[in-house]
């Protein structure tokens, strides 16, 4: 098996299953009951939320914990916009959002909120001219992904977020799902922000909302008394637990990962390019080092796919969220090259690749080539 999209999922760190099965075993109890081993599983989870805020430097958040990140941006969208409509129904987004803020947005607009696109720079950050002109009094929130998920553009979201504090009355979400664990943040201008724990070497079904303080959200999911007042249910203390020992331990390693993969991806990329003028790289040189967006000219991306498939390569074609089209709406966006919409892929690295795995995809790439 040749595994090249960490994007999509990662596989689970087998410390973070052990801690799993441990807290499960120990702690299978329901922390919101009164006696004290329940207790101590609620407080395992306030444990938790103050590792995650360490290692994320955070001051003064509350970490909601949901079933992941999809369930973290419709609390985020939703529940803002919600509890906060009397103060305006604009919202600003951008046009490489994950299809969980996607969706959420449209169904907001079928609520009556207006959406607002940004314009994008041509390396595909946030155009910060175009995001001050769109910016009005009713403006209540703006929401922009850390990493854009198929083409690994890393945005300029510090930058937006310091520009944003010129406009007190909005607030600042970030979809930070492909970013976290991959280089470190200043949070300090975000008033929330989604992530999820299985593109971390965590467990699938858990993920969490960092709000600041500050902020009111209206529940999506309502019910009883919980750990927090925003997101009824009953919280599982081991899948939390979990989260933050994934966090702990891909925190731990960042800068050995960082090197790791910046010279695993340089030689992927290089690799590639020297098979044939038809190979284009479409992340930007300033993109996420763990992501590749390529395409093969002439090739559709469903065929490239297939091929490599066939011989036990997996890769994305967009990403694994997206509506299948014939062609990427987003390489189409950064490139305008709809040649290089209809046959690109993405390939996501991770400090778990092999130089081996990576001569045998560039070989397999060589072979569909003809080369
Ligand atoms: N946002 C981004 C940027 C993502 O890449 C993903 C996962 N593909 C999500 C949100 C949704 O995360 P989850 O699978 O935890 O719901």
């Amino acid at each position: 098996m040749y595994y090249f999209d960490y994007c999509a999922t990662t596989p689970t760190n087998s410390e973070v299953l052990d801690y799993f099965n441990k807290i499960n075993k120990e702690l299978w109890f329901n922390p919101n009951s009164n006696y004290s081993l329940a207790k101590k599983g609620a407080d395992l989870i306030s444990e938790t939320s103050q590792t995650i805020c360490n290692y994320l430097n955070l001051k003064d958040y509350e970490i909601i914990y949901t079933s992941g990140a999809t369930e973290a941006n419709n609390l985020a969208l939703k529940g803002y916009c919600l509890a906060n409509q009397k103060h305006g129904k604009h919202i600003i987004s951008s046009p490489y959002e994950h299809s969980s803020i996607v969706a959420t947005l449209a169904s907001l607009q079928k609520e009556g909120f207006e959406i607002s696109i940004v314009e994008t720079l041509e390396n595909g950050k946030i155009d910060p001219a175009s995001l001050k002109e769109l910016m009005r009094d009713d403006t209540i929130l703006v929401t922009f992904t850390a990493v854009s998920s198929e083409l690994g553009i890393i945005n300029n979201v510090e930058e937006i977020a310091s520009l944003l504090t010129q406009y007190p009355n909005c607030c600042f979400h970030v979809d930070f799902t492909q970013m976290l664990g991959k280089q470190k943040f200043d949070f300090s201008n975000i008033d929330m922000f989604s992530f999820s724990g299985h593109k971390i070497y965590g467990i699938k079904g858990v993920g969490a909302l960092a709000i600041k303080a500050s902020i009111k959200l209206q529940p999506i999911i309502n019910g009883g008394k919980s750990t927090t007042i925003f997101r009824a249910g009953t919280p599982s203390i081991e899948l939390i637990a979990s989260l933050g020992k994934a966090i702990e331990l891909i925190y731990t390693d960042l800068e050995t990962h960082q090197k790791d993969i910046l010279e695993k991806s340089e030689y992927l990329k290089n690799k590639l390019t020297n098979l044939s003028d038809r190979v284009v790289i479409n992340t930007p040189s300033d993109g996420l080092k763990s992501v590749i967006n390529l395409s093969i000219l002439n090739i559709p991306s469903s065929d490239i796919q297939n091929f490599l498939d066939k011989n036990d390569v997996m890769v994305s074609t967009q990403t694994a969220c997206s509506l299948n089209t014939e062609y990427s709406a987003t390489v189409l966006k950064l490139t305008g090259d709809m040649e290089r919409a209809k046959s690109s892929i993405r390939v996501s690295i991770s400090y778990l690749t092999t130089y081996e795995e990576i001569d045998y995809l560039v070989k397999k790439i060589g072979e569909l080539l003809c080369i």
